[in-house]
């Protein structure tokens, strides 16, 4: 009989070649022989022991570190003689350290008996490798580079851990041991399928304490054999996105962006933030520009509320901290009347990244004793009528004035008048932490006169105070100084 082969574009794309192939031994009760008694081997040996094997090291003159790890680690003994070929009869991985003659011996006499073998940093005698571990058992995630960079092994696995939820490990163990009564509540491979599909959408969102683990899931198999179509509880979570740069968000916040069904995004808010979050999330952009709104506050409460009302986790992700003059106020609100839960995550706000970009202290204890944010506008874009200048003309605060661009020269002209010495630094810094940052230096008498120097696009903070005199001058960039390199390393 012919039978019909699908046409080759149908078929799932071939495996690209595998540098190494990973898989997890089953060790438990199984020996490892470890021969040697130097750091490297040691650790060899605490990690064998970890993944429940029976690990005998052969090691003429133990260190005190080996004995210690023995002593503490009952699966760990030390045999203090050279190792013989025998030794490695029945085992299921050996490891040793050495080079020349020894190191080819061993592997030899290993190999003979089946044993699969790493001499350590010893590519030829060795049949497997040990990679960068991300240990939350019973998940546990191994990362090769294949040899190539091991200190890269361990940069992705930081990455790896950062991103991954704080409950996984409980989560995952709860799974394992409600396994068993899953198949009694639900008989159909369907209906376990949709659990198994909740349990990971639990795993990265729940905040449930240890000892109800257990209970949820047996809910949530009971529901599910009810027939009941699962409704999550909606919620608002306020994340603050901070200045751009996607490496100064919080792990929290990276955790909420991964576990978002809908995301109100400002315009603030840089693209490479927004890659960071779950792929099938979706995202809505219900910016603001400058003081013109083109999406007002009402509405936007609103929506955010409704998404949550229909059960999805909404992330409203709002440039810099949610805290800052990030009208979180109201949306709070809004959800609260409605009955809705809200949680909020903090970010780095533009003042703060700002100091950072500057390599200033803020509150240097010779310059400054207090820090005030102050926005620069009303709603109709001009200079608050009740702004307290007196506050704003202290020579001992650092002032940072958001959303100040329209109104700063104004503002630079009222705090002279009040008194504040023309010479008192100013920096415009706008941008900040994004590829395009713009930092300029100047005074606050030029900042009066106009002369200050702004950027033509992007967010503008503008900081006022002597604590900017520290200003590392290799951060601070004055756009004159870059025209005329002959001036004075700065402008204050
Ligand atoms: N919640 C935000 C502030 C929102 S108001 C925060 O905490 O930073 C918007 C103003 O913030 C902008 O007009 C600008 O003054 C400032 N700002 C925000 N991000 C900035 C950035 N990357 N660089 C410079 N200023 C920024």
């Amino acid at each position: 009989m012919t039978r019909h082969i699908a046409p080759a574009e149908t078929r799932p794309a071939r495996l690209q070649p595998l540098a190494k192939l990973p898989v997890f031994l089953d060790l438990a009760r199984r020996r490892a022989v470890v021969a040697g008694g130097r750091e490297p081997v040691i650790w060899k040996a605490e990690l064998l022991a970890a993944a429940g094997a029976e690990v005998l090291v052969f090691a003429e003159t133990p260190s005190p570190e080996l004995a210690a790890l023995a002593a503490a680690t009952p699966a760990i003994t030390i045999e203090a003689r050279p190792w013989r070929p025998a030794d490695l009869d029945g085992a299921a991985l050996a490891v040793a350290e050495g080079e020349g003659d020894e190191a080819a011996r061993f592997a030899t006499e290993a190999r003979r008996r089946g044993v699969l073998v790493n001499v350590i940093d010893q590519p030829a005698f060795c049949d497997f490798q040990f990679g960068a571990i991300v240990n939350r058992s019973p998940v546990v995630v191994a990362i090769s580079t294949d040899g190539a960079a091991p200190v890269l092994g361990q940069a992705i696995r930081r990455r790896i851990e950062a991103i991954l939820p704080a409950g996984l490990s409980g989560w995952t163990a709860a799974a394992k041991e409600f396994r068993g009564r899953l198949a009694a509540i639900l008989p159909s491979t369907e209906a376990r399928r949709r659990f198994w599909e909740q349990f990971v959408d639990v795993t990265f969102i729940s905040q449930a304490e240890e000892d109800e683990r257990l209970a949820e899931l047996e809910r949530m198999a009971r529901s599910i054999s009810r027939g009941e179509v699962p409704r999550r509880e909606g919620e608002v979570v306020i994340v603050g996105a901070g200045p751009g740069d996607p490496e100064l968000l919080t792990l929290k916040a990276v955790r909420e962006l991964q576990a978002a069904d809908v995301i109100l995004y400002d315009r603030l808010v840089s693209a490479e933030v927004l890659e960071l979050a779950r792929r099938e999330a979706r995202r809505i952009l219900v910016g603001k520009v400058g003081h013109g709104e083109s999406c007002r506050q009402e509405d936007i409460s609103q929506l955010m509320a409704d998404l949550a009302a229909a059960g999805e986790r909404v992330v409203r992700l709002k440039g810099g901290d949610p805290a800052v003059f990030g009208r979180a106020g109201e949306e709070i609100e809004a959800c609260r009347a409605r009955g809705i839960a809200v949680r909020m995550v903090p970010g780095v706000t533009a003042a703060l990244a700002a100091a950072s970009a500057l390599t200033v202290s803020l509150t240097h204890r010779r310059h400054a004793q207090r820090v005030q944010f102050v926005t620069g506008h009303n709603r109709h874009g001009e200079l608050p009528p009740d702004l307290d200048l007196d506050a704003l003309a202290d020579p001992r605060a650092t002032t940072c004035i958001y959303m100040g661009r329209e109104i700063a020269t104004r503002l630079g002209a009222q705090l002279v008048e009040r008194g504040l010495h023309p010479a008192t630094p100013v920096a415009v810094v706008s941008n900040i932490s994004r590829t395009d940052e713009q930092v300029a230096a100047t005074t606050l008498g030029e900042l009066a006169e106009g002369a200050a120097d702004f950027p033509i696009e992007g967010p503008t903070l503008v900081l006022i105070g002597h604590a900017l005199d520290g200003s590392s001058g290799a951060a601070v960039r004055s756009r004159s100084q870059e025209t005329e390199p002959a001036a004075p390393a700065l402008a204050w």
